[in-house]
C-alpha cells in the first residue's frame, strides 16, 4: 500500500537531530518563548526575506493575530478565496470580520484578481490571498489593486513555505505572511506550531504582545490580545527542519515533475504551472469528473489518496447561511473534482511511476 502521507517516515532522516534538540531543550529549562523560538524566528524571517518573524501557536492563530493587529473597523469585510480552507474564513470570522468570497480561476485554483476588484466596496478594508497547494497567487495585480484602493494584503502562506512570485518570496508581499508549521505542511513541526513575517517595525511589536496576553512588558497590559505562544521544543525541531526546507521542497519538486511527465490519462486534467513563478508542491492535484471513482479506483491498486478540499466552505453547516445569498459554481466545481496524489518526502520515484501507471490505465 503506497500511503497519502508516512509522518514517521518523512520525518526518519531527521530523527536523530530532533532528539539531540529535545535534550537541548530539556538541559536549558526554558519551554515557551525562549532563545529556541528567538533564532528560529531569526532564520525564519531570513529565509522569507523579511524584517521581522514572530512564532504563535497555529496557523489559524497567525491569520487572527494579523487581522486583530491591524484595527480595523467594526464591520469591515475582508476578500478572501471561496476555494480555500476552513482556517482562512473562521480567522475574519473569529475576529469580527466579514468574509467575501472570491472565486478562483478554474487552472489556477487561487484567487482571481479581476474578481476581487469587482468586489471591493466602501466597507472592504483587507485582502486575504491564500497560495493554495504551494502555487503563488497573482502577487503583482494583486499587490496593485491592494495599493490602488488602500486595502491592507495578508498573505495565507500555509502550503506555500518558500514558494516565489516574480523572485519574491510569498508572505513578503503585503502587511503580513501567515505560516503554519502543522506537521504535513512542507515545513512541519512535532506539533501546532505557526508564524507570521511582517517588513513593519510596528506591527511586529504589536503582534509579539498580542500573542502574549497583550503584553510588551510582564504583567502590563496594553492590548488585550490572546494566549498563543510557540513551544522551545518545536522552535528546536523547525529550526532542524527549515535547515532541510530546501531538500524537501526539491524533492516534491521532483516527484511533481514526474507526475505531469508520465500521467497522459485524457480522463485526468493536470495542474497547470505559471509562468513567473516558483511553486512548492505541498500538495499535487488532478481533477477528475468521476473523481470518487478514480479514488477508489487507486485505493484497489494500492493508492491512498486524499481530497483538499470535499466540501467548499460556503456549504459548510456551520457557514451555509452566512453566505446563503451567491453562488460559488467554481469553487463547488473543483471540491467535486479534485483528488490529491502521495508527494511526500518520503515518496520516491518509484512510488510516483507506479501510481502514474495506475492513473493511466483508469
Ligand atoms: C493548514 C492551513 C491553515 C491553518 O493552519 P493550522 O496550523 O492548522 O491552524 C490555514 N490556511 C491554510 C490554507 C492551511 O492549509
Amino acid at each position: 500500500m503506497i500511503e497519502y502521507e508516512d509522518l514517521k517516515k518523512s520525518n526518519s532522516k531527521f530523527e536523530s537531530k530532533f532528539k539531540q534538540a529535545f535534550d537541548r531543550v530539556i538541559d536549558k529549562g526554558r519551554y515557551i518563548l525562549g532563545e529556541e523560538v528567538e533564532l528560529f524566528e531569526k532564520e525564519f524571517a531570513e529565509y522569507c526575506g523579511s524584517k521581522y518573524c514572530l512564532g504563535v501557536a497555529s496557523g489559524l492563530d497567525a491569520l487572527y493575530l494579523s487581522l486583530i493587529a491591524l484595527d480595523l473597523p467594526k464591520d469591515s469585510e475582508v476578500l478572501v478565496p471561496s476555494n480555500t480552507y476552513i482556517a482562512t474564513i473562521l480567522s475574519i470570522v473569529n475576529a469580527g470580520f466579514k468574509p467575501v468570497l472570491i472565486e478562483p480561476k478554474i487552472d489556477t485554483y487561487n484567487i482571481n484578481p479581476k474578481l476581487i476588484e469587482r468586489n471591493i466596496s466602501a466597507a472592504t478594508k483587507a485582502i486575504m490571498v491564500v497560495h493554495l497547494y504551494g502555487k503563488p497567487c497573482e502577487m503583482d495585480k494583486i499587490s496593485a489593486l491592494a495599493e490602488q484602493y488602500n486595502l491592507f494584503l495578508i498573505e495565507d502562506c500555509a502550503q506555500a513555505h518558500g514558494a516565489k512570485y516574480a523572485g519574491k518570496k510569498v508572505g513578503t508581499w503585503g502587511m503580513f505572511g501567515a505560516f503554519s508549521f502543522y506537521p504535513t505542511k512542507n515545513l512541519g513541526a512535532l506539533g501546532d506550531g505557526g508564524a507570521i513575517v511582517t517588513d513593519d517595525k510596528e506591527m511586529a511589536a504589536k503582534i509579539k504582545a498580542l500573542r502574549n496576553y497583550g503584553s510588551q512588558q510582564k504583567y502590563y497590559n496594553q492590548f488585550t490580545g490572546i494566549n498563543s505562544r510557540l513551544d522551545e521544543l518545536q522552535a528546536a525541531f523547525l529550526r532542524i527542519k527549515l535547515s532541510h526546507l530546501t531538500e524537501i521542497n526539491e524533492h516534491k519538486a521532483q516527484l511533481a515533475s514526474l507526475y505531469s511527465r508520465l500521467i497522459s490519462n485524457p480522463k485526468v486534467v493536470l495542474p497547470v504551472t505559471q509562468k513567473n513563478t516558483e511553486e512548492v508542491f505541498h500538495i499535487y492535484n488532478i481533477r477528475c469528473a468521476t473523481r470518487d471513482d478514480l479514488k477508489e479506483f487507486l485505493l484497489k491498486k494500492g493508492v491512498k489518496t486524499e481530497i483538499h478540499y470535499p466540501i467548499a466552505p460556503n456549504l459548510q453547516p456551520a457557514y451555509r447561511e452566512m453566505f446563503a445569498h451567491s453562488t460559488f459554481p467554481i469553487s463547488e466545481e473543483i471540491h467535486k473534482t479534485t483528488l490529491s496524489l502521495p508527494i511526500s518526502f518520503s515518496h520516491t520515484k518509484e512510488d510516483i511511476m507506479y501510481i502514474s501507471e495506475a492513473i493511466n490505465s483508469y
